[in-house]
């Protein structure tokens, strides 16, 4: 059920309004998922199918944040399900992470889309939608308290390190973070998917692991 969402306004513009999103003070996962379900902080859930909130378990050591639920996440409710998701899971088993041990969630927890035709194409969420939705992954953090969090693309780490942050440069370090001791930033799985061709493709997904493999020798 949706509830008018009252809060902090961040922004207003052509009668939208971007509130900090109303995570509620508690130290159960359940009740956070249940509280996002109807979360109507920022204009996206207007055009969303669901809130697609973070999945694993509260005891994870790894926390994985990617930007926002695609196509195929909107529709099934769940994170990472698609082909970025499939893709994911391929490295991760390559890194020797078993993705049933982490937990795995997104910056913004509605799709953002424009329609082409009958396709819903991603529109990279903006400041203001990522500001809104902060205290989502804030409680998800705060509740998990993961040893590593890694953060897939630019719009993961600057959500976390801030807008200068360039994912390219700091690929594959172990960083402080305001959210965890050890962050390691690499790129997004989607990105490998637009790889111009099979060599460069192969390249990025060799890269890929290997930062994941960082961030998993970071939890030892
Ligand atoms: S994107 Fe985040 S802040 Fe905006 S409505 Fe969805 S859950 Fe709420």
């Amino acid at each position: 059920m949706r509830s008018e969402a009252r809060g902090e306004i961040i922004a207003k513009s052509g009668g939208d309004i971007w509130m900090r999103a109303p995570a509620p003070e508690t130290t159960s996962l359940r009740q956070v998922v249940i509280a996002a379900k109807g979360c109507t902080a920022c204009p996206l859930y207007k055009h969303a199918t669901q809130t697609v909130f973070g999945e694993g378990p509260k005891s994870a050591r790894m926390m994985l944040v990617g930007e926002q639920p695609g196509d195929q996440e909107d529709v099934a409710g769940k994170p990472f399900v698609g082909p970025a998701g499939k893709l994911l899971d391929r490295a991760l088993a390559e890194a020797g992470i078993n993705r049933d041990e982490v937990y795995v969630t997104n910056a913004v927890k509605h799709f953002k889309w424009e329609p082409r035709g009958k396709r819903r194409i991603h529109q990279k969420p903006s400041s203001r939608d990522i500001a809104a939705c902060r205290p989502w992954l804030e409680a998800e953090l705060r509740i998990v308290q993961p040893d590593v969090l890694v953060c897939l693309g630019s719009t993961a780490g600057q959500t976390v390190f801030g807008p200068q942050f360039r994912v390219t440069k700091e690929r594959g370090r172990v960083m402080r973070s305001e959210f965890a001791d050890k962050t390691v930033a690499t790129v997004h799985p989607s990105s490998l998917l637009r790889a111009p061709d099979e060599e460069s493709r192969r390249r990025e997904y060799a890269k890929f692991v290997d930062d994941l493999r960082i961030a998993l020798r970071a939890t030892r």
